[in-house]
């Protein structure tokens, strides 16, 4: 087995695969099933400083990103698509997809989106039924502002959809106090369950968009308005997968239990950060990174195959590397949920100082010795 240091899925703690092989009930008729469920929704709520709804929908994370874009739009909708980032730039397709004209703020893929500029641009045109915003874009590690930019969204009267798959339980979120309306989470990021789950936190707002929309959802699987009376009706659109939901539960509650989570995302990403560039490496972004993931520029004379290959074939550590306009040129250290621990951190780096050493890489430190220089 390889230690898994990838930017997701990530590690899974044994309570969690331990809770997906209990004894299962049949989740459509036992109404014990959707008490639990209900359950595992409110605390993902309360988690997220949610007063509108949470669900978990059987599919993964990408499903959530979709659901959103399928609710909201009706053909012909303009869609404000903030891209900054691979994931960011996506929202186009699901836009279009379902009938949406999507139109593309653009801005530097390696820094946050500034919300300054976003207000000027919408002071010329605010014409948007919704906008899609990435609270972490994960191929960069890029980290905007969600609580900056979304109640400024609202100001100009645009709903909000906001990815933070890979930012929720690394990083800070607050849903009531950011206005966001739909925000979009996957299992197998920092909540660190396997990969099979998205939950979506929706607004009244978000509610009340969807259910005055004057055509119907082009989806089923991707309505999130099927969810909507479940628990008055005692009654899913599907059958809920059980397991992965008892798993995901369990995995909620490793969370609510992990008091200084967040702190110790700060404290790792942080002390990694520094020590990739005292060795000289070079990180992607100039600013606005991200708790749950390091983004190491390929240095010159290597490529992301030779690094990543011998990190994993001669000292068992995964890593990611990137695709699309990243592809080759990035390799990516995931340090969230269950990864996000000095140990696996600092067999990481090790591994690293010595795959580079392999390679013919010359660093100016080991980044090992750095990190855990940086943690005293
Ligand atoms: C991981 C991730 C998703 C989920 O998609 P997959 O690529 O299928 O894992 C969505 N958005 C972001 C920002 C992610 O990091």
């Amino acid at each position: 087995m390889y230690k898994i240091m990838t930017a997701g899925p990530t590690q899974v703690r044994e309570n969690v695969r331990m809770a997906r092989s209990l004894e299962t009930t049949n989740p459509d008729l036992d109404v014990a099933f959707v008490e639990f469920y209900k359950e595992t929704c409110d605390k993902l709520q309360s988690m997220l400083h949610c007063s509108g709804r949470a669900y978990i929908l059987g599919g993964e994370g990408i499903l959530g990103l979709e659901a959103a874009c399928a609710s909201l739009t009706e053909p012909g909708d303009r869609v404000l698509v903030l891209d900054n980032g691979i994931f960011g730039k996506g929202f186009a397709d699901f836009v279009t997809m379902y009938g949406g004209e999507a139109v593309l703020y653009t801005s530097d893929y390696q820094r946050p989106i500034d919300a300054a500029d976003l207000r000027s641009f919408l002071e010329k045109d605010s014409d948007f039924k919704y906008a899609t915003v990435v609270h972490c874009d994960t191929p960069s590690g890029v980290l905007n502002d969600v609580s900056e930019i979304c109640p400024l969204l609202a100001e100009f009267g645009i709903l909000s959809v906001v990815d933070s798959v890979a930012g929720m339980f690394g990083e800070y979120l607050n849903f009531d106090e950011s206005k966001i309306d739909i925000l979009c989470g996957g299992s197998q990021k920092a909540l660190s369950a396997p990969a099979g789950l998205t939950m979506l936190w929706v607004s009244d707002k978000a509610m009340e968009a969807m259910e005055s929309r004057k055509t119907p959802v082009a989806a089923f699987y991707a309505n999130i308005l099927t969810f909507k009376t479940y628990y008055e009706d005692k009654w899913f659109p599907y059958t809920m997968p059980i397991s992965d939901i008892t798993g995901l539960a369990v995995a909620v509650d490793n969370a609510i239990a992990d008091k200084d989570i967040l702190s110790r995302h700060e404290k790792i990403a942080s002390a990694t950060r520094g020590a990739v560039t005292k060795a000289g490496l070079s990180l992607y972004l100039e600013e606005g990174y991200s708790n749950t993931v390091t983004v190491i520029e390929v240095p010159q004379g290597v490529t992301d195959r030779q690094i990543l290959d011998t990190l994993k074939d001669k000292y068992n550590v995964m890593i990611s590397g990137c695709f699309d306009v990243l592809a080759g040129k990035v390799i990516r250290i995931g340090h969230m949920g269950e990864n996000a621990n000095v140990d696996d951190m600092t067999l990481t780096l090790d591994a690293m100082d010595k795959t580079f050493a392999d390679l013919g890489v010359k660093l100016n430190c080991s980044m090992k010795e750095e990190f855990l220089n940086r943690l005293r």
